[in-house]
């Protein structure tokens, strides 16, 4: 499995921090078990409550940087080719740290990434479902310059259950405006609305979208509209978006036709990498490996890659 070629299109910065770089930027030793959610997990809620300490990791620019760096590496050992990375950049605005050298700091541990890792990668900048209109919009506006150069899209991140989608149509309208490409967190929850609301206001990928079955109808309008799906397995489970004896969508996905891909969501919140993404879905669902080599392929199909690197990934995809 590690050999297979893989990309990551659903990938948080702060809960994909090795406890090596968390470590050194506290300057003690982090336990694996502060950063690391139970797969028994009881709730999303229990699983958020690790973001904490990895967050206060990403208050400096040469933080940020090595962040990311930090990431791309743990990246590389997966054999990962291209991944997007995504962070909320108002969780890291404080008194001596703008929008701009956030945004700058990170586009430059891409960059490094590339040159010392051969990983291509962009980042997805999140807009918070608690934060204010004002916040997400100045946070919005400011990441403008740097759209097609090292960021490639928006999402929207938190809290589904209690900020649903449709009180962010004023985000939905101010990306659409700017012509910023955009995936939503939508129906991890149990919610087939939310997954419905973000199409339709025209999101190009929906973050999980587990709750899609329950809405035949809507599978359709996403099946034509080539909506991509960021299925995160482990995670998924962790957060009780499905529980033990449910059925799993991936299958189903793939049947119906959509574009569904395999993300690892947080690498150190959930304890996991794409290879164990990998081996956890050929065990659990007997995904054949050319199925694993069709999800590749619509991760090239799904990203927010320029065509260039597009066409790189193509060239490693195995028929
Ligand atoms: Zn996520």
């Amino acid at each position: 499995m590690n050999t297979l070629p893989k990309i990551d299109l659903h990938c948080h910065l702060d809960g994909s921090l090795s406890t090596e770089f968390i470590s050194e930027c506290l300057g003690r030793n982090v336990g694996t078990n502060e950063l690391t959610a139970p797969y028994n997990c009881q709730s999303l809620a229990e699983y958020l409550t690790r973001f904490d300490l990895p967050v206060s990791c990403l208050q400096t620019s040469e933080h940020i940087t090595s962040a990311v760096t930090d990431l791309i590496r743990q990246a590389k050992d997966d054999n990962v080719r291209y991944i997007e990375i995504r962070f909320a950049p108002t969780l890291s605005l404080n008194d001596n740290l703008s929008y701009t050298e956030i945004y700058e700091a990170a586009i430059e541990g891409c960059k490094k990434g590339l040159k010392l890792y051969g990983v291509y990668s962009n980042i997805i900048a999140c807009a918070m479902r608690n934060h204010s209109e004002e916040q997400n919009l100045d946070m919005l506006k400011s990441s403008l310059i740097y759209l097609g150069n090292g960021l490639c899209a928006m999402d929207l991140a938190g809290d589904e259950s209690g900020y649903p989608n449709g009180l962010f149509t004023y985000l939905f309208n101010a990306m659409n405006k700017y012509n910023i490409p955009y995936t939503i967190h939508s129906g991890e929850c149990g919610n087939a609305d939310n997954i419905r609301i973000a199409v339709d206001a025209g999101a190009k990928r929906i973050g999980h979208g587990i709750a899609l079955t329950k809405d035949q109808r809507l599978m359709d309008i996403c099946k034509n509209k080539h909506i991509g799906f960021e299925l995160c397995p482990t995670s998924n489970y962790q957060t009780k978006a499905v529980n033990e004896g449910e059925v799993y969508p991936l299958n189903n996905f793939i049947e119906y036709g959509l574009l569904a891909t395999i993300n690892t969501d947080n690498r150190t919140v959930s304890g996991t990498t794409m290879t164990k993404e990998y081996e956890f879905v050929s065990e659990k669902f007997n995904i054949a490996k050319e199925t694993l080599m069709q999800l590749y392929a619509n991760s090239i199909e799904a990203s927010f890659a320029n065509d260039d690197i597009k066409n790189e990934l193509y060239k490693l995809y195995e028929k």
